[in-house]
């Protein structure tokens, strides 16, 4: 039997195409998307406003939900996680954030695997496999925000879960408008940050796309030498073409660029580390979101001390840098990227 097509594959214009065949009146190809972005139904079933025999027909070809949930983790912090399951045996995680500013943060994957490489990081450690469809990665927003109470949906989106959104950004993009757009999930575009290891072109592409995302760039060295290192992907590229790259972007955007720097034990958190650093962001309109590394099991590095990212903060705030401390969530689930699709691995396998 062939696979069920999901219809979160389709943009409004490309579902009436779509479904030309079933000669159905206009206001269908409103009231179907209803379904499952505003009224958070999961399968065709509950689309009980359609004629039974519509129902049934579509449901013979077509699906809502592509994926199965293999597993739901919730965390005592309101941190949960899913992982699912595509047809074709594919894994991917996605986790809902909750903070008490009342924000419902989802974060979603991009790809299956990553290719990366980022010598910290759990993703990339099996290698990359495949990009997410517009359709898989509307399904971890929709079933992230169907674990909210009836009365509550999704305030914020980052796509910082596993894989690199520049190198499936149209696919991102055309997912991204669907639940930004009004009459959908309505998620405001300025609260969506994507997170990227820093690929010139493709920045400079999300700038020239005009659609009023955020944008983050891992940085996590001040350095090209320790860059290299830290981020394989930089001896394609160095910093100084990122940096351009990211300076292109605020100019043509107005938003000012995140630099994300995660902080790894003796590797990159000394002191010179801040103020070389420093160097780098002074002059430029730009806020660092410093991230105390989040222990993956089997590799070496470690969390740095309390006192040891205090100082690091403190360097960079004396300097009038603006910037900000990432408190881990979710500890307790593998909340960190990639981790419970690896453990999961490990255990089934
Ligand atoms: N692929 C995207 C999104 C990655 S997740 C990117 O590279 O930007 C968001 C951030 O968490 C990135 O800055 C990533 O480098 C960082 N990260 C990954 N693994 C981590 C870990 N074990 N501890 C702390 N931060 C980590």
């Amino acid at each position: 039997m062939l696979d069920k097509i999901s219809l979160l594959e389709f943009g409004p214009e490309e579902l009436k195409e779509e479904l030309a065949s079933l000669e159905l009146p206009n206001f269908r190809f409103a009231q179907i998307p209803r379904w499952y972005f505003a009224r958070k139904a999961g399968s065709i079933s509950e689309m009980t406003d359609l004629p039974l025999t519509l129902r049934e027909k579509l449901a013979e070809k077509y699906t809502v939900f592509a994926a199965e949930m293999l597993a739901h983790r919730k965390s005592d912090d309101g941190t949960e996680k899913l992982l699912l399951q595509w047809p074709d045996g594919h894994r991917v995680e996605c986790v809902l954030l909750r903070d008490d500013r009342n924000h419902r943060t989802a974060c979603i994957s991009i790809q299956v695997g990553c290719a990366m490489g980022c010598l910290f990081c759990a993703s990339g450690l099996d290698g990359f496999v495949r990009n997410l469809t517009r359709g898989e990665m509307i399904e971890q927003i929709l079933r992230l925000n169907q674990l909210l109470p009836k009365t509550e949906r999704l305030t914020h989106l980052v796509i910082m879960g596993t894989g690199e959104p520049l190198l499936n950004l149209p696919s991102l993009l055309s997912a991204l408008n669907a639940v930004t757009s009004q009459e959908n999930l309505d998620i405001s575009k300025r609260r969506v940050t994507i997170s990227t290891v820093g690929l010139p072109q493709g920045i400079e592409k999300l700038a020239d796309a005009e659609v009023s995302y955020r944008l983050a760039v891992s940085l996590h060295a001040p350095n090209d030498v320790l860059r290299n290192r830290i981020v394989p992907q930089n001896r394609h590229t160095g910093i100084q073409k990122i940096m351009a790259a990211s300076d292109y972007f605020f100019e043509k955007t107005g938003r000012r660029v995140t630099f994300e720097y995660v902080l790894i034990d003796s590797l990159n958190d000394s002191r010179e580390h801040a103020q070389e650093l420093t160097a780098l962001l002074r002059n430029r309109t730009a806020i660092v979101n410093l991230i105390p590394f989040n222990p993956v099991q089997g590799l070496p590095y470690k969390t740095p001390s309390p006192t040891a990212t205090r100082d690091f903060a403190e360097t960079l705030q004396n300097n009038g840098i603006d910037m900000k401390i990432r408190f881990r969530k979710g500890n307790s689930i593998n909340a960190a990227c990639g981790q419970l699709r690896r453990s999961w691995k490990e255990s089934k396998e």
